[in-house]
């Protein structure tokens, strides 16, 4: 050691002065209730001004500054210009409108700090309690597993990788996926999420592997040409694997006939998975837990907890019937992390259930919201969105320029206003235009999507503070902005 090292003044990341730390924090509380409490006199969103853009170029900090300056830059650049989905009216892809309890939890789960990787503490029993309630949410038995991810995707992985080591024929922890005797097959509706094929490329079995099934007229898997397919591949020598059901596509909120499918997957010795990520929750709602019916069947079940639940990003779940075969996948010994009899270690590790090592506390925000409100308001809200979704979808049957695109069965409207003699590129031209001046004025934000060939505008009502009156204002715009008299209006503002 050389002289100066020992004299170095050894630092810490804490605040030199806890009580201005005590005063800054509280005001960032106050700001917040601010914020959220008053988020319906905002517009929805905001298109952020060059100047404001460009204060997120800078360089790399190098001198310190106040953490008061810091979080000036905050309120000043940041808050005003979100996503918006913490606003009513926010209706685009699906997400959740988070709460206050969950950003509250999340700030607690990081002040306690630990590392959900597992170990003995309360964390650990936190996390492993909420997975437990969230298999009886579900109608999983008692032996099923479940582990908290980031989302869906992820969710989607964690059973479906599952799915491939349960049925390869050889043990993929070993071998590869050239070593299986037959080339698995992989089946889902048409109308399936992206993520599959996202999961299909990372287990190695390609996205060809994944057979898409057709769906039917209300975008549901076809259990029959589900069945054909699986015979065909029989025949052909490759291996009927898995079935991807889901409850509650993205694109129309259609649910797949989980109990036909189920039928169909104890016959043909299959592994039954659901993504669930936007209506598994509905197995909670009182009202319409009928439409998911059998979901209580699949060998795995992917749903988001950040939707449904409406939890802060990010938390989603992956449920796996057997724990044995769930642990058998991801499971692996580290001299590093050995289970102890006393101690921090002696605990389960809870990464043997998914791919990380790491974990955050996700758990605590669903822990105290369960706790706050009880489980039945959660399915109360859910019953809620999907009344929502009825009602929108009533206004647009009373309106002879708006056009209803899908069956509404969950809580997503897909619709389109069509004020006649137009052809499908002028429609599709005029909605995109609406969709985008509906956002860029602040007023509401839905998305676009395609269904069987036609583009429409997709409302998605994952929103516990969407009040009927928001849906009555969308329709309004919508017509004043698509609408007979104004089509020549916003036809001149057509793209070419
Ligand atoms: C949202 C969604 C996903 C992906 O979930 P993330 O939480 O966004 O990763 C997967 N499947 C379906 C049906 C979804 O709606």
């Amino acid at each position: 050691m050389t002289a100066q090292d020992r004299i170095a003044p050894e630092e810490t990341l804490d605040p030199a002065d806890w009580a201005e730390a005590r005063s800054l924090a509280h005001r960032m509380v106050d700001d917040a209730i601010d914020h959220v409490s008053s988020v319906r006199d905002r517009p929805i969103w905001q298109e952020m001004p060059a100047a404001v853009r460009g204060t997120f170029a800078g360089p790399l900090p190098q001198a310190p500054q106040q953490l008061t300056a810091v979080y000036a830059e905050i309120t000043a650049n940041l808050m005003p210009y979100p996503m918006g989905n913490i606003h009513p009216r926010f209706w685009m892809w699906y997400m959740g409108a988070g709460n206050f309890t969950g950003a509250l939890a999340d700030f607690l789960a990081a002040i306690d700090g630990s590392n959900l990787g597992g170990g003995n503490m309360a964390a650990a029993l936190v996390d492993r309690q909420v997975t437990d309630w969230i298999r009886d949410m579900m109608g999983f038995p008692e032996g099923s597993s479940g582990t908290l991810v980031n989302g869906g995707s992820m969710a989607n992985i964690i059973g479906l990788m599952t799915a491939r080591n349960a049925m390869a024929g050889v043990d993929l922890r070993q071998e590869s996926v050239d070593a299986m005797p037959q080339p698995l097959r992989f089946y889902a509706s048409d109308q399936v999420h992206a993520c599959h094929q996202k999961a299909m490329n990372l287990l190695g079995l390609g996205k060809r592997s994944l057979s898409k099934v057709p769906s039917d007229d209300a975008f549901r898997m076809d259990p029959g040409a589900l069945k054909d397919r699986i015979r065909a591949d029989r025949d052909y020598g490759t291996r009927p694997a898995c079935v991807i059901a889901t409850a509650s596509t993205t694109n129309t909120g259609s649910i797949d006939d989980l109990s036909a499918i189920a039928d169909l997957c104890a016959e043909e010795g299959l592994w039954l998975h659901v993504d669930g990520c936007i209506g598994a929750l509905i197995a909670i709602a009182p009202d319409h837990r009928q439409l998911v019916a059998g979901i209580e069947r699949a060998d795995s079940l992917a749903l988001d907890l950040h939707k449904g639940l409406q939890a802060p990003f990010d938390v989603g779940c992956a449920l796996v019937r057997d724990c044995r075969q769930h642990r058998q996948t991801f499971a692996e010994d580290a001299e590093y992390l050995q289970k102890m009899s006393r101690g921090i270690a002696a605990a389960e590790f809870l990464h043997d259930y998914n791919l990380d090592t790491t974990r955050g506390f996700r758990a605590l925000k669903i822990w105290m919201m369960l706790k706050e409100h009880g489980v039945a308001k959660f399915g109360r809200l859910l019953d809620q969105g999907i009344a929502q979704a009825q009602y929108l979808t009533g206004l647009i049957a009373r309106e002879p320029s708006l056009e209803l695109m899908a069956p509404t069965v969950t809580d997503v409207v897909c619709f389109r206003a069509n004020p006649g003699g137009m052809e499908e590129a002028a429609l599709r031209a005029l909605n995109i235009e609406i969709m985008l001046q509906l956002q860029e004025a602040g007023i509401a934000a839905v998305s676009d999507t395609t269904v069987k060939e036609h583009h429409c505008l997709r409302v998605a009502i994952c929103n516990h503070r969407t009040r009927r009156a928001d849906l009555d204002l969308l329709v309004t715009e919508v017509l004043r902005l698509g609408g007979p008299r104004a089509t020549t209006c916003a036809g001149t503002t057509l793209p070419a």
